[in-house]
């Protein structure tokens, strides 16, 4: 169960933090550590930083998945966490720290892959990369100095999974029995709502704003299972088949007027592509 948990750093900074994390991780019987373009961990001096950290943990180290961006380090998992030390400007559902490793583990348990995302020393997690998550978590700390070290910000969460394992008498709030889409599927999904509203033209190419953003805001919201994401991707691909079919029909139609020798167009539009208006004199 714990080896369907991943941890996700992305960015960090200085390499003695994956080694405590890795510590971290171990003493909590996780073992999956994923590094997005980590600053110095490939580097000799970086490694070694990392396993003097990681003490008895070196095996978490020297097991790291490397990967270039977050949504490689995340496609196949059902529930992304981002763990934030403050709430950031993209607005993500908060589960508390519990609820988070109730989440994981639930989901781990049936052999999903899950993911908890940890950000840079310096700047946290950016929007950017919490676009790609589905909640977020942060632990509670004083008014006064939110910000953990990355590496006790690791080990206070998977403390949290650990007692899940442990002890799973409390009965969870959240629908354990949904069948989540990956995030790949629902990268697909948003995909394909763009590419539909733009043939509809809803969205203007050049002028799109934040219609995407706010979509995405309303399904992460949803909190979408595997089946409903099918039946959204058949309704836009109902939309596709109709707005094709009304194209082709409105250029026969088009076609079909010009065939004599004198004919001026003036009709109503029906369909909202731009299409070349054909006058014939
Ligand atoms: N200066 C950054 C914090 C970076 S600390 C900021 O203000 O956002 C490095 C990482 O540790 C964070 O990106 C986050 O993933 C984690 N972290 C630190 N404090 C946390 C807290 N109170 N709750 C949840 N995660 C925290």
């Amino acid at each position: 169960m714990l080896s369907h948990i991943r941890i996700v750093l992305v960015k960090t900074f200085h390499s003695g933090n994956i080694g405590s994390t890795a510590r971290a991780m171990k003493t909590m019987g996780l073992s999956d550590l994923c590094l997005v373009n980590p600053a110095d961990f490939k580097s000799r001096a970086g490694q070694e930083e990392a396993l003097k950290m990681a003490m008895s943990a070196d095996d978490v180290v020297n097991n790291v998945t490397l990967v270039d961006n977050l949504f490689d380090a995340i496609k196949d998992c059902t529930v992304v966490i981002a763990s934030t030390a403050r709430s950031r400007g993209y607005d993500l559902p908060e589960v508390t720290p519990e609820e988070s490793a109730k989440l994981l583990y639930t989901n781990a348990q049936q052999s999903k892959k899950v993911a908890l995302v940890f950000g840079p020393e310096r700047m946290g997690l950016s929007n950017e990369d919490l676009q790609q998550c589905k909640y977020r978590v942060t632990i509670p700390t004083s008014p006064d100095y939110s910000s953990l070290n990355l590496a006790a910000a690791v080990q206070t969460l998977s403390y949290e999974i650990f007692k899940q394992s442990i002890d799973l008498t409390t009965e969870s709030q959240l629908d354990s029995t949904k069948e989540l889409p990956t995030a790949e599927s629902l990268e697909n999904l948003y995909t394909h709502f763009e590419a539909t509203l733009n043939d509809t033209g809803f969205i203007i190419k050049n002028h799109p704003g934040e219609i995407m953003q706010k979509l995405r805001n309303v399904f992460t919201r949803a909190e979408l299972d595997k089946s409903e994401v099918n039946i959204l991707r058949g309704i836009l691909s109902s939309v596709d088949r109709a707005t094709a079919d009304r194209e082709k029909s409105h250029q026969c139609s088009l076609v079909g007027s010009c065939l004599g020798t004198n004919c001026l167009i003036n009709e109503r539009r029906t369909s909202t592509r731009d299409l070349p208006v054909i006058i014939a004199l």
